[in-house]
């Protein structure tokens, strides 16, 4: 079969490769609907996971079932699916302790596109198929799916760990779709003034539509001491990062009240030495002892989570959708919205490649 992989670091290409096995409890899967995400360009162009070879890329996919193992349950052969983005091994100790994304390592509940073959292919494979998969609810778009399985799995994340309290005041860092579906989430857990910190027009627009009460360019001068001045110096309760560099941790500290959750929803994705780090301010973190706290988290998956997030758009409290800027036709099409993704052009915020 073929499929769009990463060849090496800092280049791609098509490859063929045989297709996927069933095991006893998988899921072998045809995609219908993808989308490429910024932490492909990170695993590409940024070596950021280390060197991956011909390994197939993607991982935001909605499918339909081709073939199930002799132990699946609840999913048969041509049922249309959401697959998350994360794929944890249920059954692991990580997973019993409350942490599925974290399984077998820091980040190891992330297997396409990082430890094995990714959903930019002909077919796929999905481990623990019974607990990793959601039904594409009847009346749902494509489009909508493929949203659902990391953008706004992972922005939810950040309003979730961002413990966002009634009327609490919340500053976004980054305002792509993970942002902008933080910015939704924020929202939905109840914040009051919601800061959104971009500049793409496009995103812009859609943080609006999503609840942003302000909207503060960062490149208008210091993000923290225009958040500050507006905020009469009071700062943010909660501030959620999903864009930058690790010098945005200086925003994110500068800006954050006592008692504050900072939630990173960011991957860092530059550099590869074990002795690599990321700035945390000292003295706007009261030198360590200032009640600001930074949570961290990978995007969760699973099939329960799948089927919440779809309820939330089924019943309209979100519309996903008005992230999509580019819509593709054809699997030849995975290339160039990968690159556009790569490229950022201002009017892009997420393209989706539509198989059928
Ligand atoms: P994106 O590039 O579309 O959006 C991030 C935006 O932040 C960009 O527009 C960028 O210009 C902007 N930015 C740069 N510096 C900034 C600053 N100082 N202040 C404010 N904004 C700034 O990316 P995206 O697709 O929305 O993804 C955001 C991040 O989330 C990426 O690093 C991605 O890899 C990561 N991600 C994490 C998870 C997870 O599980 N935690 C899941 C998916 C994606
Ligand atoms: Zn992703």
């Amino acid at each position: 079969m073929k499929g769009y992989a990463m060849l090496k670091i800092g280049e791609t290409g098509w490859i063929e490769k045989d297709r996927p096995k069933c095991g006893p409890r998988d899921a072998i899967v045809r995609p219908t609907a993808l989308a490429p995400c910024t932490s492909d360009v990170h695993t590409v162009w940024e070596g950021a996971l280390g060197d991956r070879h011909n390994m197939i890329l993607g991982h935001e996919a909605v499918g339909i079932i081709d073939e199930v193992g002799s132990e699946v349950q609840d999913f048969k052969p041509g049922d249309e699916v959401l697959v998350p983005a994360i794929t944890p091994d249920w059954d692991t100790e990580a997973c019993q302790r409350g942490f599925p994304s974290q399984t077998g390592g820091a980040c190891g509940g992330w297997k396409y596109s990082n430890f094995k073959d990714g959903v930019f292919g002909e077919f796929f494979h999905v481990n623990m198929a019974d607990n990793n998969l959601a039904i594409l609810p009847e009346g749902m778009s494509r489009e909508a799916g493929v949203m659902i399985v990391d953008m706004l799995s992972t922005g939810f994340m950040g309003a979730e760990n961002a413990a966002i309290e009634l009327g609490a005041t919340v500053a976004v860092l980054g305002i792509g779709a993970v942002g902008l579906s933080a910015i939704a989430g924020a929202r939905l857990e109840g914040a009051g003034r919601i800061f959104a910190v971009g500049t793409r027009p496009i995103s812009v627009e859609v943080a609006k539509k999503y609840g942003a009460t302000d909207i503060v360019s960062y490149k208008n001068g210091d993000t923290a001491e225009q958040i500050l001045e507006a905020t009469g110096g009071a700062g943010v309760d909660a501030v959620i990062v999903a864009g930058g560099g690790p010098e945005i941790l200086l925003d994110a500290f500068k800006m954050a009240k006592a008692g504050s959750k900072i939630a990173n929803i960011n991957y860092f994705g530059k550099g590869q030495g074990d002795k690599d780090t990321v700035p945390i301010p000292r003295i706007d973190w009261g030198f360590g002892m200032a009640d600001k706290d930074l949570i961290t988290g990978l995007c969760p998956g699973g099939k329960t989570r799948m089927e919440r997030l779809a309820d939330l758009v089924t019943y309209g409290r979100v519309d996903p959708t008005l992230m999509v800027t580019h819509t593709f036709k054809g699997f030849d099409k995975i290339e160039e919205a990968l690159f556009l993704m790569k490229e950022k052009p201002r009017d892009l915020i997420k393209p989706v490649v539509l198989l059928e």
